[in-house]
């Protein structure tokens, strides 16, 4: 069958608007998809020809694509040809492009914006679009900013500003965008991952670097150590594969960036096999605190009186005294605290037996290291507790011997001396315990707590397994 162009036209015409309208769409969309490739081939001639421009950096290219899928919403239908025509021949001739720009000292966001490009009305019009959310004054040098640039292919020239991004701080984002020719800023947040991090590890040499190589933010180990300090020599008290356990918190944004790290919620050290753990606990009253599993307070001071007789009275106090045995003025380097034989001696401060042994004028002693810079002694007592031995650790309040009158001495009583960075110094003005001890309903919660968290990381911290869990 013959037919000539005025047929064609006839068929075409007497087409239902409906159909005509499907055809029309799918010339359309078949061109922009045509139009979308031909811009990726573009794109990367663009991207390497100005590549090596001094100060900016050039990022993935992306925006043409996004950019053009927003215009196809807002083009009339009735104009789609024209529309589609001239989507293309901007395609050919103009590109986006994102810089990440870092400001300079000196620089202002106006000098910038020039430098980029901008006139200087555009710059104003960001600037002063810009203020309405976020002072630009507050921009310092370093600081990173994106701008997303139309350039045209042929000069290779600036044509406009498409928008300025500012990220202030991890997860939010201001945009300034231009909009039809008027520049319009909003503010993007990223919602925050609340995370939780249950991390075990051996003891390489030190710990912090070990600690940090399993990921764990530099803040959140300071604050480990810190929790440990009043009762572990780190010097002294590590020894290699001694083993670290914790459980923190974090806020992440979904892509993984750590926002800002938190509190520890579990701390454990495995010392020699000896385990110390820590768990964050807030009591009734608001207060939080760490304790041990069984509730027992973080103590951070040494005990004044490390006796079970809490009203025994001092008999001698620290310092310059007349001595009753020697009949002259001596230099009393501890306390005596006069209580019947057998009154049980508590040690001080958790930490690490030294000597246990009969040491001439003092008689049965003990000394006890609790940290780097405090240790105890304690003299003329009458035994040692079961166990007591040098190389044990111990925690404070726990009974490591019973009050006597051995070595050179009167009567029944402890003395008690405080030696801080190898000095002896009067037990009596170091600064009072702060922490308590849980008890009653509080004791009971704490109990649900260091149930639930063997339950939850219990298995995995045997198995030297790390989790990342999800808050709630
Ligand atoms: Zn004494």
């Amino acid at each position: 069958m013959n037919y000539n162009i005025k047929d064609y036209f006839d068929f075409k015409f007497r087409l239902k608007p409906k159909h005509k309208q499907k055809i029309i769409n799918t010339c359309y969309f078949s061109a922009v998809f045509v139009a979308f490739v031909l811009s990726l081939a573009h794109n990367n001639r663009v991207e390497a020809s100005i590549d090596n421009q001094d100060y900016f950096s050039y990022i993935i290219v992306e925006d043409n694509i996004n950019q053009n899928v927003e215009n196809e919403e807002t083009i009339d239908t009735s104009n789609n040809i024209k529309a589609m025509f001239d989507m293309v021949d901007n395609l050919l001739t103009s590109k986006n492009i994102e810089k990440e720009v870092t400001l300079e000292s000196g620089d202002t966001l106006i000098s910038m914006l020039k430098r980029v490009g901008a006139d200087r009305e555009t710059a104003n019009d960001i600037f002063y679009s810009l203020k309405e959310h976020y002072d630009p004054r507050n921009l310092k040098a370093g600081q990173k900013l994106k701008v997303n640039v139309a350039i045209d292919t042929k000069s290779e020239n600036i044509k406009s500003i498409n928008y300025l991004m500012i990220e202030p701080v991890p997860g939010e984002r201001i945009i300034t965008a231009n909009n039809n020719g008027i520049y319009e800023t909003h503010v993007e947040k990223q919602e925050f991952i609340d995370e939780i991090s249950s991390i075990s590890g051996t003891v390489d040499g030190n710990l912090s670097a070990s600690m940090n190589k399993k990921g764990i933010p530099m803040r959140v180990i300071s604050n480990f150590i810190n929790l440990f300090s009043y009762s572990v020599d780190f010097k002294r008290d590590l020894q290699k594969d001694d083993k670290f356990e914790i459980v923190y918190e974090s806020q992440i944004l979904p892509d993984g960036t750590l926002v800002k790290s938190g509190n520890i919620l579990y701390a454990g050290l495995i010392l020699r096999k000896q385990k110390i753990s820590l768990y964050r606990f807030m009591d009734s009253n608001g207060k939080v605190d760490y304790y041990t599993e069984n509730g027992r307070a973080l103590k951070k001071i040494l005990d004044r009186k490390p006796l079970a007789n809490k009203n025994a009275r001092i008999s001698s106090p620290f310092g310059k005294r007349f001595h009753p045995i020697l009949k002259k003025y001596k230099i009393h380097w501890g306390v005596d605290y006069a209580a019947a034989t057998g009154t049980p001696v508590y040690a001080g401060g958790d930490g690490v037996v030294q000597v246990v042994k009969y040491n001439g004028s003092y008689g049965n002693y003990i000394k006890i290291r609790h940290n780097s810079e405090f240790s105890t002694a304690y003299g003329h007592m009458s035994r040692f507790a079961n166990g007591i031995r040098p190389g044990v650790r111990v925690t404070q309040g726990q009974i490591i011997a019973y009050v006597g009158s051995t070595g050179r001495s009167t009567g029944p009583h402890l003395h008690y001396e405080v030696i801080q960075n190898g000095r002896r110094v009067n037990p009596r003005t170091i600064k009072a315990s702060t922490g308590e001890n849980l008890s009653g309903n509080n004791l009971k919660k704490f109990q649900k707590v260091v149930a639930k968290f063997d339950k939850d990381f219990g298995k995995s911290f045997a198995k030297g397994k790390d989790l990342k869990l999800a808050k709630r």
